[in-house]
């Protein structure tokens, strides 16, 4: 499927990236939402989290092993940081390709901005 993201890839839209082997690309989002804001995606197409096969699950570890290497070369490491995954339609998600916000540089807010209920 055809994203904003598989552009990206494909480098007909251009991006800041921050890392990129043959299976995973890390970029600055384009609305940074905190201080240090990286896009972590795979190359491979996967519309969300609801669509990861056991045979992704290597690269879902990698992209975990690609977000700690980002934050210690961004600084973040020690200060803290968030990686998120948005999935589906009351997430937020916008664009239909999995992808990870790593999120730090500054003192995040609560976790989601709606209250919370178990009820
Ligand atoms: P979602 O809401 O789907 O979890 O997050 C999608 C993210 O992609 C948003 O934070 C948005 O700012 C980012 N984004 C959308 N289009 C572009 C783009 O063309 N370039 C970059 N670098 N980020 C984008």
């Amino acid at each position: 499927m055809e994203t904003v993201f598989s552009k990206i890839i494909e480098g007909t839209i251009p991006s800041k990236k921050v890392f990129e082997n043959e299976r995973i690309l890390a970029f600055y989002d384009i609305e940074p939402a905190a201080p240090v804001h990286v896009l972590i995606i795979p190359k491979k197409f996967i519309a969300s989290m609801n669509d990861v096969t056991p045979e992704d699950l290597p690269l879902i570890a990698e992209i975990h092993s690609v977000a700690q290497q980002i934050a210690a070369e961004l600084g973040i490491a020690d200060s803290g940081y968030r990686l998120i995954n948005n999935c589906g339609p009351d997430s937020g998600q916008a664009v239909p390709h999995l992808h990870y916000h790593l999120l730090g540089g500054a003192k995040l807010g609560a976790l989601t901005g709606n209250s919370a209920s178990h009820a």
